[in-house]
Order: structure tokens, then sequence, then C-alpha cells
């Protein structure tokens, strides 16, 4: 391959590794019509597409497309076993599909496991340029294989990735300080044509946030924090008050002649919760039934309970 091509198609890949996050080994799926090419035959299939994404990369193909050279007949022997050797993608098409089809459904809508398609069929590559993040692989009429230009909406995507890089960074840098909505606003604005820059230059969340918080400084900020601790203190203190208001309200509900309930129930608070438990236990008569169990003494209940 000429210098100047490897470097080329090195930056593409760069792109497809930045934008769309692709590793190495790249997956290339490989149809079935790629492999009966001429120059797939002659010459090592792998190591020809290896060098046109200048990586390693993991071969695979696609369970229909092997069907589809099982169709073909003994005549396409030698290419049916060059595709044996290649790692099966799995694609879950009970009756095979037809290649295309089949490929087009493995890669979906945003060819979200990063393969790379080797492929001849002039439609499927033109499908392949409207999905962001496919490259695509073909043989031209000289048996190259060459490495398409990225698509229109590979390159919608990677404008947008970096818009939004640089806005990110902008925010992180001027976003500190007072105006964070105008940069976005100007950015916005840069963004224009696409819609979608427009799109991205809305993440102000933060930028909204960050503007509150000076405008609450400004004020009485110290003042505030007092304000705000007093304001517990006093929210406590209510909150007992509340107590025991609650306690009386519920007695007073009860009868009228609450008065002397709400005494009762003062002094029963002072005296803990295991006097009070003695107290309930003896007024429901359970205290003296208690020392049965100490050995059947029913005449001392209260004595020996407080041991
Ligand atoms: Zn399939």
């Amino acid at each position: 391959m000429r210098q100047k091509r490897a470097k080329t198609y090195k930056r593409v890949m760069a792109l497809y590794v930045q934008t769309f996050n692709f590793r190495q080994p790249f997956q290339v799926l490989v149809s079935d019509d790629i492999l009966v090419m001429p120059a797939a035959q002659q010459l090592d299939i792998v190591k020809l597409l290896s060098t046109c994404v200048q990586a390693e990369i993991k071969p695979m193909i696609t369970q229909c497309c092997v069907e589809a050279l099982y169709a073909l007949g003994p005549s396409h022997q030698r290419t049916t076993n060059l595709a044996k050797t290649l790692e099966r993608r799995r694609c879950n098409h009970r009756t095979a599909l037809p290649s295309d089809e089949c490929l087009a459904d493995v890669i979906g809508t945003s060819n979200k496991h990063r393969y790379v398609l080797a492929a001849q069929s002039a439609e499927l590559r033109e499908k392949m340029d409207r999905i962001p993040g496919v490259p695509v692989i073909h043989f031209n009429g000289r048996g190259v294989a060459v490495l398409s230009p990225p698509g229109v909406a590979t390159v919608r995507e990677k404008v947008k990735g970096e818009e939004e890089r640089r806005l990110g960074e902008k925010a992180a840098e001027e976003g500190m300080e007072d105006g964070a909505n105008v940069i976005g606003a100007q950015a916005g604005s840069v963004a224009g044509p696409s819609g979608r820059g427009r799109k991205g230059a809305n993440p102000n969340p933060l930028s909204m946030r960050k503007k509150k918080v000076p405008v609450a400084a400004e004020g009485p900020k110290a003042e505030g924090s007092k304000k705000k601790k007093r304001d517990r203190n006093e929210e406590e203190e209510e909150d007992a008050e509340e107590e025991e208001k609650g306690v009386e309200a519920a007695n007073e509900g009860e009868e009228a002649g609450g008065a002397s309930r709400k005494k009762k129930k003062r002094k029963r608070r002072g005296k803990g919760e295991v006097a009070l438990a003695i107290e309930e236990l003896n007024a429901t008569g359970l205290g003296g039934v208690k020392p049965i169990a100490k050995g059947g003494d029913e005449s001392g209940g209260e004595g020996q309970e407080s041991d």
C-alpha cells in the first residue's frame, strides 16, 4: 500500500476509535460476496483487510453468509473453505436471510458492536453510509481493498462529539465565574446550522447551578447560615412543644377532665420506662401472675419482682 493511502486509512480509523470507541483488534464482518472476489482468493484476505485498516483485526462471518456460499455449490468449495477459517458470528436467523439483510441486521441502527464491514454489495454499502460509525471496506475495480471515506452520518457524529468536548472544556475553563450561561448561548449560535450542535450546547444544568450560587452568596450568606442554625434550634424546641401538645390534645380529646391526666402523664414520664412498665403490669393485674414462673408463690408478687 502506498504511504499516503496508508496514512489516510490510519486517520480514518482513528476517527472511529475516537468518536465511536472502536478498539483493536477491529472486528471485521466479512460478507460472502467479498470472499468470492479474485483478490480475496489469491491473497491472504485477513492480511489484506488488516493492511487496509492499518491494525490488527478479528475477521468474522455470519451464518447466513456461510449459507450463501454453500448455496453456490461445489464449484465454490475453495471460497467456502476460506470462509470456514473465519470466526463465526451467530446472527440467530433461523432461516438464512440474504447476506445483505443479515449483515444490515447484525450491524443494526447504531453498530453497537463496532464492526468494520467488508462487503461488495453497493446497495449495502450505501445503506451503511447512513448509519454513523460503520467503516466499510470493498475491492475496487482493480482488485484493491479500499476503505471508504467516512459517511455523512459518521462525520456528523464526529463534529457533534468535538463540539461537545470543546464546550465541556470551555465550560471547565471559564464557567467557574460569571456568565456560564452566556458562553453556552454563544457556542450554541456558533454550532448554528447543524441544529444538533444547538442541542449539544444545552447542557446548561451545570452553568445554571453555578449561576444560582453567586446570587445566593451575594446577599445575606453569613446571616443566612446563622438563620438556619437558629431555625433548627427553634424547630427542635417547637418539636418538643408539639409533642407535649399532641399528648395533651389526645388526652383532652378523650375526656373533658384532661387536666388531671395531663399531670399523671408528666409524672409517668419522669419515672422512666422500667417503672412505667411495672406500673402497667400492676394495673392490669399481671404483676400478681408473674411469680408463678418463679415457683408458684402467688402471695408476694410485688416484693419479689423488684429483685
Ligand atoms: Zn444471519
